[in-house]
């Protein structure tokens, strides 16, 4: 089959041959339609110093997908062959404490396809079936190759009460604006997104009834103005890893403001500590997607009226593999899909 591998210790991605995935008793063999392009990706494109820690070389990479059941485990039941599907990249281990308890996303022992093991940017991709998400007929492929974003954007957007509150978005990345989607969708008063890059900023406004702020050329003290968040911010879903955007959102959030964390930021940085408690702050990490809980509010989200489909700006055969990557790195794209039914 074709796959995009990581073949090399050094920049780039290679379009090789390698053989078809042999799958367990508890596995099932997918067929890809339809992949996304992830920042993560880029990084494992780039091959900067967290992919030279994290990545095993040679590995196929990719993690976003859609596709198609073609054979199933002997243990394999519930799901079908020629069921359209996506899936959680998140490989989890069935014996801590948390994944006992049901808390599947927080299994310390969590492994990604397309990072550790082998991934999705392939003809074929083996998947455990517990993994696996079933494609309602009315959820395209390009959707579906999407729900692992929508899916971090879900996450961190129902992570505190939004109904009726005012809420601050920083990063109008794709996961930003997907969120901003999600926020508005679940009910929220005000959604404002923040980012210094314009063509972003369009985009989050084209695909969500979003306030967008440039805060490289706006204040964003004076649009909470217009819009009378007098006190500030309700909640807040930090999406870009800045420092700078994180030290703006705390200076623009309400007393007893809760923050949700999705950005990674760089290395280490600096918080203004004590701005957190006399603001009494709460403050909460997102890893993932809730498993499988995420995965059912967004399905039922979409069927019921969320739309992020512009969030796709970019489609290409995934023979022109070179020009998705370079879309995504020129920072002016949202969602990349390529096709490998192309
Ligand atoms: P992205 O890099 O495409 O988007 C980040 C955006 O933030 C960019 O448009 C950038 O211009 C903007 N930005 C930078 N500085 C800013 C500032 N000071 N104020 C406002 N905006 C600023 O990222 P993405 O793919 O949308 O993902 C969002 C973030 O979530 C990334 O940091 C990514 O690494 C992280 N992520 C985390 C998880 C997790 O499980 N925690 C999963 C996926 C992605
Ligand atoms: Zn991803």
């Amino acid at each position: 089959m074709k796959a995009l591998v990581k073949a090399h210790a050094r920049e780039g991605l290679w379009l090789q041959t390698a053989p078809v995935p042999e799958i367990g008793p508890d596995d099932v063999l997918i067929r890809i339609n339809k992949t996304g392009i992830c920042g993560t990706d880029i990084h494992i494109w780039n091959w900067d110093d967290w992919a030279r820690k994290t990545v095993p070389v040679p590995l196929i990479t990719g993690h976003e997908f859609a596709g198609e059941i073609v054979e199933l485990g002997r243990n394999v039941d519930g799901l079908s062959l020629g069921q359209r599907c996506s899936g959680e990249g998140h490989l989890i281990g069935k014996k801590s404490r948390q994944s006992r308890s049901g808390k599947f996303h927080l299994d310390p022992e969590t492994r990604g396809i397309g990072v550790n093991e082998p991934g999705a940017f392939a003809e074929f991709l083996r998947l455990p079936a517990f993994n696996v998400v079933p494609l309602p007929d009315d959820i395209s492929d390009d959707i579906g190759a999407i729900l692992d974003p929508l899916g971090n954007a879900v996450h961190t957007a129902l992570s505190f009460d939004l109904v009726g509150e005012d809420v601050l978005i920083t990063g109008a990345g794709p996961i930003g604006i997907m969120a901003a989607a999600v926020a508005r969708h679940a009910g929220a008063r005000n959604v404002v997104i923040t980012d210094m890059n314009q063509d972003r900023l369009d985009l989050a406004a084209k695909v969500a009834d979003v306030t967008p702020v440039n805060v490289a050329t706006q204040d964003l003290a004076e649009i909470r103005g217009q819009l009378r968040i007098t006190q500030g911010f309700d909640v807040g879903l930090e999406m870009s890893g800045s420092q700078a955007a994180l030290d703006q959102m705390v200076e623009a959030m309400v007393m007893g403001g809760r923050i949700a964390l999705l950005g990674i930021p760089p290395g280490k940085s600096p918080v203004d500590w004590s701005r957190i408690v006399f603001k009494a702050i709460t403050l909460k990490g997102i890893y993932g997607r809730e498993i499988f809980e995420t995965w059912y509010k967004m399905i039922a989200m979409l069927q019921n009226g969320l739309d992020v489909s512009a969030v796709i700006t970019h489609r290409f055969p995934m023979s022109d593999f070179a020009e998705g990557f370079a879309a995504m790195k020129s920072g002016r794209s949202g969602k990349v899909v390529l096709d490998w039914t192309a």
